[in-house]
């Protein structure tokens, strides 16, 4: 498991170690002893952002969800009926 320091008085400070499976996940420096911030291999950023704001992504995509269905009845309703253009469709 990869993890980084994020002790700021740690000279480990954000250097990334790798912890094997079933020891402690912490800082390897024994002044510091800081818990480890875990890393995941692929591409870290984006993935490891969502995972920690998965439920705050569930509140927006509701509230867009939400919003847009609303938003999209008000307009329905105020706008006239949209008539097919008939025109269109020739034999
Ligand atoms: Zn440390």
């Amino acid at each position: 498991m990869k993890g980084k320091c994020v002790n700021l008085d740690c000279p480990e400070f954000d250097k990334i170690v790798d912890i094997p499976d079933g020891e402690d996940f912490v800082c390897q420096n024994p002044e510091c002893g800081h818990k480890l911030h875990e890393l995941t291999d692929e591409s870290g950023g984006l993935m490891e952002w969502i995972k920690e704001h998965k439920i705050l992504l569930g509140i927006i995509v509701a509230v867009l969800v939400i919003g847009g269905i609303v938003t999209w009845f008000l307009l329905a309703k105020d706008a006239p009926l949209v008539t097919a253009p008939t025109d269109i469709i020739v034999e």
